[in-house]
């Protein structure tokens, strides 16, 4: 299989809607990759993770194909095969974490892993017997991702996984979801986390306005959206000063050398793209006069 997930010019409109939520997109997500899907609120990535997940199933136009076959092909099977773990967790809170992962796993014919071992792999042991009301958003997220892989799927869908987790628990996610992927698994992440984007993915894809305005791999994205300076903070008074040089002739720059003598520096900060510079560039969400404000 060249790709798990081709979509061409896809088009959906929600009912009674006069523009399509999603319009013109096509894209592919290879074997084995983690394929991070980025944009502002309302940009249509859910819509189209709906439609890759089959739960927005009239599409408009163009052609979908997950995992070998046309989407509308597929029926219930489809979901033995992919595991999703969506931002809202959708638990009998009145069960315990146990029993709610036991009823999910009867949903399933293919073996799936055992609630004990499923919460170990998140911290979670020790409320197996909790009831989930009673769980933090944080133990709910890590919840619904295990939820999410208990029958081994090939391809996961993952919306913000480590939103409401500290730290360290988010560490452990995101370690989870490398060890997923070096099994082979396939990853769809969605997410504004930019540090777990810069984890996990190689290829993003940055929606705007329903449209898939930007794919390319990571590194080329910062280095298509970085700019080559230093910004130095200088100064003796409360307030220091700021200033920008050019990277290129830093070593022979005048105004450089001449704060360098003045022996007043603070901070130096190299201006590589990080991903929020490049979310800003290519969004548009902090734009002004073509220049990206920080
Ligand atoms: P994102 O996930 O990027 O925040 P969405 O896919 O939720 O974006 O939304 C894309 C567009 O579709 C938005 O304009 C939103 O208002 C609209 N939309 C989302 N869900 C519905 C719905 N159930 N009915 C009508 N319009 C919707």
């Amino acid at each position: 299989m060249d790709s798990v997930i081709d979509v061409q010019q896809l088009e959906y409109r929600y009912p009674g809607a006069t523009t399509a939520a999603v319009r013109g997109v096509s894209f592919a997500v290879r074997p084995g990759e983690v394929f991070g899907l980025l944009g502002p609120s309302g940009a249509g990535k859910s819509t189209l993770q709906k439609v890759l997940t089959r739960q927005h199933r009239r599409i408009a136009g163009g052609s979908v194909t997950v995992l070998g076959k046309p989407i509308g092909a597929w029926g219930q099977d489809f979901y033995e095969r992919i595991g999703v773990g969506f931002e809202l967790p959708n638990h009998f809170p009145r069960l315990t974490a146990g029993e709610n992962l036991d009823f999910f796993a009867s949903l399933y014919t293919r073996p799936t892993r055992g609630p004990r071992e499923l919460l170990e792999l998140v911290g979670l042991e020790r409320h197996l017997g909790t009831r989930v009301s009673e769980f933090s958003k944080g133990m709910m997220m890590r919840l619904n991702f295990v939820r999410a892989i208990m029958h081994d799927p090939e391809l996961l869908f993952l919306d913000e996984p480590t939103s409401g987790l500290d730290p360290v628990n988010a560490a452990h996610v995101k370690a989870l979801v490398r060890a997923l992927q070096r099994e082979g698994k396939t990853v769809v992440l969605t997410t504004h986390n930019m540090t777990d984007v810069d984890e996990l993915c190689e290829r993003v894809g940055f929606m705007v306005a329903g449209e898939m305005k930007t794919l390319d791999d990571k590194q080329a994205l910062k280095a298509r959206y970085g700019r080559r300076e230093l910004v130095v903070e200088h100064g003796a008074g409360a307030a220091p000063r700021r200033s920008t040089f050019p990277l290129e002739g830093l070593h022979a720059d005048a105004g450089f050398q001449a704060l360098l003598k003045e022996g007043q520096l603070r901070t130096l900060h190299s201006q590589e793209a990080t991903l929020d510079r490049v979310f800003a560039a290519v969004t548009g969400t902090a734009l002004t006069g073509g220049e990206v404000t920080s």
